[in-house]
C-alpha cells in the first residue's frame, strides 16, 4: 500500500527518518496510531517532545524548623514525571496555599506543560489584580516546577537550558555576627578560615533580642517605649545614632583582624532615615564594602540618585520588590549595583531570567536573596540562574540541615565558600512527601515579621 503523502511530498517514514526519530519513534508513540501519525509528528517535531498535559498542581508544606516552607508540585499526563517548584512566603503561608490548591489547580489542568511562557503571562493575569507576594509566589511555585519538568524531559539540568555554565561554581558570602564589635570581627574571621572569599557583617544580628543590645547596634539599654508599656512585648527596638556610629567601628575592626583581601558586605534592612543611609554609606567608603544592601525601604527609592550623587560604595537593593515597575526605573538608571531580588517573591526564574538580562544591559550583576525561608529548591533555582548568567555578582550561602536533606533529597552544596548543584535534569531536588507531612505547620500562624521601633515607640519600616 502507497505511503500517504502531506503536501510536500514527504511520507511518515520519510519524515519520521529526516527528524532523526526513526528509533524513537516507537518509543514517543509516533507510530501508535497511524491515522494521526503525521499530525503527532508535525507536533513533536514543534515540540521536540510528545505532547505533555499538566494533571494536577498542588501545594507541598513542611516546618521541620519553625520556618514554614511550601513548595508545588506539578504532575503531568506522563507517569512519574513531575516538577517541584519554590512557593514559599512563611509570613503569608496559608494563602499561597489557598492560591496554589484551590486556583492554580483548576487553572492550569489539562493545559500543556511545555509552554513556561505561555503558562506563565497568562497565570500572572488570570486574577486580573497581579503582582502581590501571595500571587507572585504561587506563581514562582507554577514557574520553577515547570522548568523543573522541562529539565527533566531534554535530560539536561536547568542551567543548561538557560544557556550552560558561565563559572565553574557559584561564589558565596557567609554571614557573621555578633552582640559586639570585636565578636563579628571573630565571626568573620571564622568564615574566612571555612573557605568564605566574602562574609557579610551584622552587629546586634537580626531580629536581635533585647540580650543582644537592640537591633542593629550593641549597647542599648531598656528602651523608653518599654518601659512605658507602649507596643507588644516581643516588640525590638533601634537606636539609630548607635547603629550608625557602631557600624563603621565595625568594619573598622573587621578590617583589622581579618585583613584588606576578604570581601565585606553589610545589610541595613532598610531601617534609618534615607540621609543617615547615606551619611553611613560615605563614612564605610574607606573599609571598601563589596556591596551595602538595601540602604532605603522600596518607597524611598526616590533617595538613590542623592545616593549616588555622593558615593562610590556598591550598592545592593530589591529583596523586597514585587513589581517590575520597582526595578526597571532603578536599574536603567544604574542606581546600584546588584539586584537582590527574591525569585519566588517576584514569580519565579522566568522572571528572574529577565531581570538578569535587563541587569546585562546596565552592568548590575545579581545576587539574589537567598534566606532560610527559601526552600531548597528555591534555593537550587537561585543556583541554576547563578551559573547561567554572564552578570551573576554573588550568592547568599545556605546550610542544609540533616532533616531538609532528608525532606528534599538533591540539594544544593557548599564547599570552600562555592554552592554548586547536582547533574540531575531539572532542578534536582526531590521532596519526600512522607516526610514533609511529619512537620505540619505550626497551629499558631506567624503574623508578623521582627517589628522594631524607635525609643518613643514609633514603627520602623524594613
Ligand atoms: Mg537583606
Amino acid at each position: 500500500m502507497e505511503e500517504k503523502k502531506d503536501n510536500s511530498g514527504m511520507g511518515r517514514r520519510d519524515l519520521l527518518k529526516s527528524l532523526g526519530l526513526g528509533a524513537a519513534a516507537g518509543t514517543l508513540g509516533i507510530l501508535a496510531d497511524p491515522n494521526d501519525a503525521v499530525a503527532q509528528v508535525f507536533t513533536s517535531a514543534t515540540k521536540g517532545l510528545p505532547p505533555l498535559k499538566i494533571t494536577k498542581v498542588k501545594a507541598i508544606y513542611t516546618c521541620p524548623h519553625g520556618i514554614e516552607l511550601i513548595v508545588v508540585k506539578v504532575e503531568t499526563s506522563e507517569p512519574g514525571l513531575y516538577g517541584l517548584g519554590c512557593a514559599t512566603f512563611r509570613q503569608r503561608a496559608h494563602p499561597v496555599i489557598s492560591a496554589i490548591n484551590d486556583y492554580l489547580n483548576d487553572f492550569c489542568v489539562g493545559k500543556d506543560a511545555d509552554n513556561i511562557e505561555d503558562l506563565w503571562q497568562t497565570t500572572y493575569v488570570s486574577s486580573y489584580w497581579r503582582n502581590g507576594p501571595v500571587l507572585n509566589n504561587a506563581l514562582s511555585g507554577l514557574d520553577q516546577a515547570l522548568w523543573d519538568i522541562k529539565g527533566k524531559r531534554a535530560n539536561m539540568p536547568v542551567y543548561q537550558l538557560l544557556g550552560g555554565k558561565c563559572r565553574f561554581a557559584i561564589p558565596c558570602y557567609s554571614h557573621a555576627s555578633g552582640d559586639t564589635i570585636e565578636k563579628v570581627a571573630e565571626d568573620a574571621k571564622k568564615k574566612m578560615e571555612q573557605g568564605f572569599k566574602y562574609v557579610r557583617i551584622q552587629l546586634g544580628g537580626y531580629g536581635a533580642t533585647q540580650a543582644l543590645g537592640g537591633y542593629g547596634a550593641s549597647g542599648i539599654t531598656k528602651p523608653d517605649f518599654k518601659t512605658a508599656g507602649f507596643g507588644a512585648p516581643n516588640d525590638n527596638f533601634m537606636d539609630t545614632y548607635r547603629y550608625i556610629k557602631g557600624i563603621p567601628e565595625m568594619f573598622e575592626e573587621t578590617r583589622k583582624v581579618c585583613g584588606d583581601e576578604v570581601e565585606l558586605l553589610h545589610d541595613i534592612h532598610e531601617r534609618i532615615q534615607p540621609n543617615e543611609a547615606i551619611s553611613m554609606i560615605k563614612n564605610l567608603e574607606e573599609f571598601r564594602p563589596f556591596f551595602i544592601e538595601d540602604p532605603f525601604s522600596p518607597e524611598n527609592i526616590g533617595y538613590f540618585k542623592l545616593l549616588r550623587q555622593q558615593t562610590s560604595v556598591p550598592i545592593a537593593m530589591g529583596e523586597l520588590y514585587n513589581n517590575p515597575h520597582e526595578w526597571i526605573g532603578p536599574m536603567s538608571e544604574r542606581l546600584f549595583d546588584f539586584i537582590r531580588i527574591h525569585i519566588s517573591q517576584i514569580g519565579g526564574i522566568t522572571p528572574a531570567m529577565k531581570v538578569a538580562r535587563l541587569g546585562e544591559a546596565f552592568n548590575i550583576r545579581t545576587a539574589w536573596h537567598g534566606p532560610g525561608d527559601v526552600s531548597p529548591v528555591g534555593h537550587a533555582a537561585n543556583a541554576h540562574i547563578d551559573f547561567a548568567v554572564w552578570n551573576f555578582g554573588i550568592q547568599e550561602s545556605v546550610t542544609f540541615s540533616s532533616e531538609l536533606q532528608e525532606i528534599f533529597p538533591g540539594c544544593p552544596t557548599m564547599k570552600n565558600g562555592y554552592m554548586s548543584v547536582n547533574e540531575a535534569p531539572g532542578l534536582g531536588v526531590d521532596v519526600n512527601e512522607k516526610l514533609a507531612a511529619k512537620y505540619p505547620l505550626p497551629n499558631k500562624q506567624l503574623n508578623e515579621w521582627t517589628q522594631v521601633r524607635r525609643s518613643d515607640g514609633t514603627a520602623i519600616r524594613p
